[in-house]
C-alpha cells in the first residue's frame, strides 16, 4: 500500500481506496482511513494559492453574483429557517458566506450581521450593504452565532481554523458548522457508481462522519453539543441518480415529493446514518 500523510483525526496512515473519481481530478485517489472513517484525498499539492480570492470554485464558466445566488437560494432559505433562532435578536457571522444568500435573509432577524469570504467580487459586491471581512484576522468584536455551511471540507488544517473562529465567540455564543457526510445514502448504502464519479471534487479535501466531525471539533478545544443528520436531497433527486444517473431529480421530478414522504426518507436515512449532511452545535468550553 502506497503510504500516505497520517490522518488529520488519528493519525495512522493505513487507508482503504474508495470507489468512484474526483471529478475535476482523476489523478487523485479518495481515501477512506482505516482508523476513523474520514475521507480524504491522496494528495492536496493540487491547492493553489488565491484559488478563491479569485473565484476559482467557479471553474471555467463563473456565474455572475445574481446568478450563484438563485443557484443556492434553497439553502439559503432553509438554513435562514432552520438557525434563525438562534441568531434572533443577536450578532452573525457567516464563515465562508460565498455570494451572501443566507446573511441577506438574516440581516432582518439578527441585530448585526457580517461574513467572511476568501473571493474578492463579494467583498466589493456588498461593499455599502453588507460587511464582509476577507479574514478572520482583521474581523473586530465577537459574535453571538457563528455559522460555516460547507467550508470546512474545503481548508486543508480545519482544526486550526475552527479554533480561530472559536476566538471569536462570546462566552455564551455558538458555532454551528455543516458539511458534506461521508456517509451519504448514494455512496455507502445505494453505491451508486454514477454519484461516485461526480460528488468527489478536488476542493473537498475531507468529507466527515459524525464522529469526525465531534473529534475535530474537539481537536479545536470546542465542546460538541451534537452533530446531527440532515438530509438535504429528496428521494427524487436519488430515485434520478439511480435510474437515470445524473443529478436533477429534485428539480425534474419534484412532484414526488410531498413534505410527508420528504420528512419520512429523511428520517429513515437519520436513522440509518447516512444523510447528506452532517451539522455540528460547538460551543466553548465553560
Ligand atoms: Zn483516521
Amino acid at each position: 500500500m502506497a503510504k500516505y500523510l497520517p490522518c488529520l483525526v488519528c493519525n495512522q496512515s493505513d487507508y482503504v481506496k474508495r470507489k468512484g473519481r474526483v471529478r475535476d481530478n482523476p489523478d487523485l485517489d479518495i481515501l477512506e482511513c482505516l482508523g476513523c472513517g474520514l475521507v480524504t484525498l491522496s494528495s492536496f499539492e493540487h491547492i493553489q494559492q488565491g484559488f478563491y480570492e479569485n473565484s476559482g470554485m467557479h471553474g471555467d464558466d463563473r456565474p455572475s453574483i445574481e446568478n450563484w445566488k438563485q443557484e443556492t437560494a434553497w439553502d439559503d432559505q432553509r438554513r435562514f429557517q432552520q438557525f434563525a433562532s438562534l441568531f434572533a435578536d443577536k450578532k452573525l457571522l457567516d464563515f465562508g458566506c460565498g455570494n451572501g444568500g443566507f446573511l441577506e435573509r438574516a440581516r432582518e432577524h439578527a441585530t448585526e450581521i457580517a461574513g467572511i469570504e476568501l473571493e474578492k467580487r463579494v467583498q466589493d459586491f456588498y461593499s455599502n450593504e453588507i460587511k464582509i471581512y476577507a479574514g478572520m484576522d482583521v474581523v473586530p468584536g465577537k459574535y453571538d452565532v457563528i455559522t460555516a455551511f460547507h467550508v470546512i471540507e474545503h481548508l486543508a488544517d480545519p482544526v486550526s481554523i475552527l479554533s480561530m473562529l472559536s476566538a471569536l465567540l462570546k462566552p455564551s455564543g455558538k458555532l454551528i458548522v455543516e458539511v458534506p457526510s461521508a456517509n451519504d445514502a448514494l455512496l455507502t448504502l445505494y453505491e451508486s457508481e454514477a454519484f461516485q464519479k461526480f460528488t468527489y471534487w478536488s476542493q473537498h479535501l475531507y468529507l466527515f462522519t459524525p464522529d469526525t466531525l465531534k473529534k475535530i471539533g474537539e481537536m479545536a478545544g470546542l465542546k460538541v453539543e451534537k452533530v446531527e443528520q440532515y438530509q438535504r436531497y429528496p428521494l427524487s433527486n436519488h430515485l434520478h441518480w439511480l435510474s437515470m444517473g445524473a443529478p436533477g431529480g429534485h428539480k425534474k421530478w419534484s412532484h414526488i415529493d410531498t413534505p410527508d414522504l420528504q420528512q419520512a426518507y429523511a428520517d429513515s436515512l437519520s436513522a440509518m446514518g447516512k444523510c447528506d449532511t452532517l451539522i455540528a452545535h460547538l460551543q466553548l468550553k465553560e
